[in-house]
């Protein structure tokens, strides 16, 4: 029988070799910040993520031994992803989130876990039970990250190592073996600091340290399947996929994050920095051959095409009202020909009024008529 320190020792060793930079192991116990979420429920920070409130969610989230009964240890696991540049993108380009430039991670990381539960199985001539999650499961992932030793959660509530900065995917195993628990990162290494707070264009990072998700750019552009609220669309630059803004500006990134990323999540070519012009015109066979196995397909065409538009509406070149102009007369999806009617009323040039004065006499949906009013009105 493997003795617990071993087995930690194995878990690390096994991790690295799967792609994960960081590993540890915490105990199956209540995680130290769960107070504070229903509390950030409560107060409907989590926006249209109704699913999240769940009794059966928040009982889950309250305890991982409600996920697994028989589980003994968390392993949390931290995979490398693209150091972001923080410069502004080529003209006519948007950005990506640097964690979304190459593979889907939710079908990368399964794979690897499944793998790590195998070796164990292996070292320990024994079935295992495990249970892995990357993100979708119901744990408090950065609590258990925490007090594996991975890092501390900063204010931007992303989860920090104190050598590596916080470009990392996190995913969690839960298992039924006795592994040493490693010393947690007690410490809050943020002081004084508040970069990512003065960074963030929507103020959407609460003292609390928890993120109005109603204002977030991730959010905005990636879980919201409606329309962007017209106040914050000017804030939101050229982001068509999710925000790297509060990490970019974290001096732990821009002192220690250099770590190669793993190949899966490598970058695509005209992933990390679409053309918009380009982008703006995908019909669905060209955005699922474009995006196949990338992130970018979650917000669906509908969603990134949209993100595209106010992404447009705030380059607010006079150059970009044709393309405009075309998506607001031939788009099927109202949400996109809405959104490119608030991008023309951003550039508000005589063309562009023109266009929307147009598009206004023929408009069927009542939701684009109301958008391209407020365009000529702005
Ligand atoms: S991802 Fe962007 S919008 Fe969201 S909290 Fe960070 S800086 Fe703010
Ligand atoms: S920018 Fe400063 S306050 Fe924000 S997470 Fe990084 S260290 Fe903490």
């Amino acid at each position: 029988m493997a003795g617990a320190e071993s087995l930690n020792q194995f878990i690390k060793a096994e991790a690295l070799r799967l792609g994960f930079s960081l590993a540890g192991v915490s105990l199956p116990q209540a995680p130290a910040h769960f107070d504070g979420f229903p509390r950030w429920l409560r107060a409907g920070r989590h926006a249209g993520m109704g699913y999240l409130e769940s009794a059966r969610s928040l009982d889950r989230r309250a305890d991982p031994r409600r996920i697994l009964p028989a589980a003994r240890a968390v392993v949390s696991l931290g995979m490398p992803y693209p150091v972001p540049d923080p410069a502004e993108p080529r003209p006519g380009r948007g950005r990506v989130a640097a964690y979304a430039w190459g593979a889907d991670y939710h079908e990368i990381i399964p794979a690897r876990l499944a793998e790590l539960v195998l070796a164990l199985e292996g070292y320990l001539g024994r079935t295992v039970a495990g249970r892995g999650y990357t993100d979708t499961g119901p744990l408090l992932e950065r609590d258990f990250a925490q007090r594996a030793g991975l890092g501390w959660i900063g204010k931007n509530t992303c989860l920090i190592h104190p050598r590596m900065g916080s470009y990392f995917l996190l995913a969690e195993l839960l298992l039924d073996v006795e592994a040493a628990p490693d010393a947690p990162i007690e410490s809050d290494f943020c002081g004084s600091c508040a970069r990512c707070i003065a960074a963030c264009p929507t103020g959407c990072i609460l003292p609390d340290r928890t993120i109005d998700a109603g204002r977030c750019i991730s959010y905005l552009t990636i879980e919201n399947k409606g329309a962007i609220p017209p106040e914050l669309r000017p804030q939101m630059g050229s982001w068509v996929f999710g925000c790297d803004i509060c990490q970019t500006a974290c001096p732990w990134n821009v002192r220690f994050a250099r770590g190669a990323a793993d190949p899966a999540l490598a970058p695509r070519e005209s992933v990390p920095d679409p053309l918009l012009t380009e982008d703006l015109h995908l019909d669905a066979g060209a955005f699922n051959q474009k995006f196949k196995g990338s992130p970018i397909q979650r917000p669906r065409r509908r969603g990134y095409l949209r993100n595209v538009a106010v992404a447009m509406g705030n380059l607010a070149g006079p150059e970009l009202v044709p393309d405009l102009a075309r998506v607001v007369f031939e788009e099927p999806e109202p949400l996109v020909r809405g959104h490119a009617a608030w991008a023309l009323g951003r550039i508000g040039s005589a063309r562009a009024r023109q266009a929307l004065s147009g598009a206004l006499k023929s408009e069927p949906d009542g939701s684009v008529v109301q958008e391209i009013q407020a365009a000529l009105a702005g």
